[in-house]
């Protein structure tokens, strides 16, 4: 009998076409899934003879949607009407916004000795001796049941995307989560689940969404390292190119700290996961046309020209050494002049600062040539427990040594970033809820703890303390108070310390002159001023903002004429290279920025 939720409605059907290049594969399959749930009546896609659950995103993948293909949509029950008109408008945004990766063009280099030839993944040349990637599996003895090893699990992807930079690769892990809670739904053991595996990876196989089994590998993987098991990947201690069919996108991280030149995949594609974090990672590599037989031997892998060079000839050899000499001497010139001032063509210097997050991050800032923190992200500092005071004092203080000029950003909470100690209720609009300073109003006593550990870190140092998502003056001016009390409370001398705020929320804009007589400086926060200013949630999958709009550096432009404060800008705008002329032009003079970014911007405004 059919079950009563679905006797009295009628189903309500619709017609889609899969227009992405890319057909309906795991990142827009995972996102459709995830809106389907929201829905308690029945989903499901009709696809040639097939009908999946259109909630299970697994369910989807097996049906190979490729590009052109047409399937249809039926919800049935409770709110099917709203939920069709809903996920027809997802699918059409989901497949809009699967732009192709655009193909890194080749260019023409002749070699003597033979080559294969392939699509460039990342840029550069690399000559090394050839080494096949292999995996031994270990195990060990665990209790962790396989339900936990899936709790532990997705809890772990949780965790690497609230603590990752947002950038594309980010979204990586939702997808992962949600296909892996898909895949084990009602699976007991390991056994199963990894027969289940097998059987989605063999419906893969021959459609169009074979590159997806790297991300089936990948979620096997994870459960199996939380159960005990344990992978051994050999790798070379001196540099070598690596060629495998795949790689699996956490093999990039084990890849990034070894004496890797280059990787050369068979079985891949342009826009996996594995790509996308190869060129995060600057790892010059190519997807080659036809697997490499050989295993050993010296190789010029070309990921300008696209081509691997076997056996190059001594002539081959000197050519690819000439452009890595080239790349190199780039490189260097940038990096060597990393400690010196940024000063402009009209003899204007600007200050570089660092966004850092943590001690690692603090040290690497230095090491990369900041001249100060302008944004330390300090919600990232302790992420697992609520830490004591003393702990904070001590993390704050060992990076308030590093540099005579530091900016620290109070906890800014909420949005998209969570902290398993802050307990913030489930919200319709998060980004539009409790984030930043209004974490005043629901955890002062965490606000306190966090004031008070900055104020005796500082020991009289001119310490800058932020407040993020300031967006009116009595904000601040209830945020400053709350700090000048608990300083005259906990008797901590604060003569050295400036308060500033963050511009992130529009309304600021048109109370600048008030916010002149309060605070010692600003901070224009790109990232979520755009988000508020253009209505565009700054993670959402589909919709994108302009970062070069000019409107939004109308909006700059605007600050730096009624602002008779200092302003800094912290947003991501400030690494991009490509809008630092611009940026300087609206009065800006200290950029702070990623630490890994540091030399090409100084020298960017070297030549400005
Ligand atoms: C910003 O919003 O631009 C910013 C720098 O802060 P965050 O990215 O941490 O929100
Ligand atoms: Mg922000």
């Amino acid at each position: 009998m059919k079950p009563l939720k679905t006797l009295f409605y009628k189903p309500h059907t619709s017609t889609l076409t899969v227009t992405s290049n890319h057909g309906f594969h795991l990142r827009p399959a995972a996102k459709f899934a995830t809106e389907a749930k929201q829905f308690s009546c029945d989903i499901h896609i009709e696809f040639s003879d097939k009908k999946v659950n259109a909630k299970a995103v697994n369910a989807i993948l097996s049906l190979n949607l490729d590009t052109h293909d047409t399937f249809t949509l039926i919800t049935h029950g409770k709110d099917a009407k709203k939920a069709l008109a809903l996920l027809n408008q997802t699918f059409a945004l989901l497949m809009n916004s699967e732009s192709t990766h655009k193909q890194v063009e080749k260019q023409h280099t002749f070699y003597q000795s033979p080559t294969l030839s392939g699509e460039i993944i990342s840029d550069g040349i690399a000559v090394g001796n050839l080494h096949h990637f292999t995996l031994q599996e270990i195990q060990y003895t665990s209790p962790t049941s396989f339900n936990e090893a899936v709790k532990e699990s997705t809890e772990e992807l949780e965790k690497l995307y609230a603590n990752s930079q947002k950038d594309a690769d980010a979204h990586i892990y939702p997808a992962q989560k949600e296909l892996l809670l898909s895949l084990a739904e009602e699976i007991e053991t390991l056994e199963a689940f990894i027969s289940r595996i097998d059987t989605e990876k063999e419906a893969l196989k021959n459609g169009r969404h074979a590159t997806k089994i790297a991300d089936l590998d990948d979620l096997l993987y994870r459960v199996k390292k939380h159960m005990g098991y344990s992978y051994e990947v050999s790798l070379p201690k001196t540099p070598f190119i690596l060629t495998a069919d795949d790689l699996l996108p956490s093999q990039i991280k084990i890849l990034e700290h070894s004496t890797v030149l280059g990787v050369a995949l068979s079985n891949s594609s342009l826009t996996s996961h594995t790509a996308i974090l190869l060129r995060a990672a600057g790892i010059p590599s190519l997807l080659l046309d036809t697997p490499l037989n050989e295993k050993e031997g010296k190789v010029i892998l070309d990921a300008y020209s696209g081509v691997i060079v076997l056996n190059p000839s001594p002539e081959d050899l000197l050519q690819a050494f000439k452009r890595q000499n080239e790349d190199e001497k780039l490189h260097v010139e940038i990096h060597q002049k990393r400690f010196e001032p940024a000063v402009t063509t009209q003899g204007e210097k600007i200050n570089i600062f660092a966004n850092v997050s943590d001690l690692d991050s603090a040290r690497e800032a230095k090491e990369e040539g900041a001249e100060g923190i302008g944004l330390l992200r300090s919600e990232f500092l302790f992420k697992e427990h609520k830490p004591i005071i003393r702990d904070q004092v001590k993390a704050y203080r060992t990076i308030f040594e590093l540099f005579d000029d530091v900016t620290v950003r109070t906890l800014d909470v909420g949005g998209d970033k969570a902290l398993p100690y802050i307990d913030i209720p489930k919200e319709e609009n998060p980004f539009l809820g409790i984030r930043g300073i209004r974490l005043l109003k629901t955890d002062p006593k965490l606000l306190e703890e966090q004031l008070e550990a900055i104020f005796t870190a500082a020991d009289n140092r001119p310490i800058k303390v932020m407040f993020p998502m300031i967006s009116t003056p009595e904000e601040f001016k209830e945020a400053k108070s709350f700090a000048l009390n608990i300083a005259l409370e906990k008797d901590i001398p604060i003569d050295n310390i400036r308060f500033g705020m963050m511009i992130e929320v529009p309304s600021v804009l048109f109370a600048l002159q008030e916010f002149n007589t309060l605070v010692d400086f600003y901070s224009i926060g790109t990232n979520d001023l755009a988000q508020y200013l253009f209505a565009v949630e700054r993670t959402h999958p589909t919709l994108k903002i302009d970062p070069h709009s000019p409107i939004l550096f109308e909006v700059i432009k605007r600050i730096m004429q009624k602002s008779t404060k200092p302003v800094s800008i912290c947003g991501e705008l400030a690494g991009d290279t490509r809008v630092i002329p611009e940026l300087l032009e609206t009065g800006i003079r200290t950029l702070s920025l990623s630490a890994k970014r540091i030399g090409q911007i100084k020298d960017k405004v070297r030549n400005v």
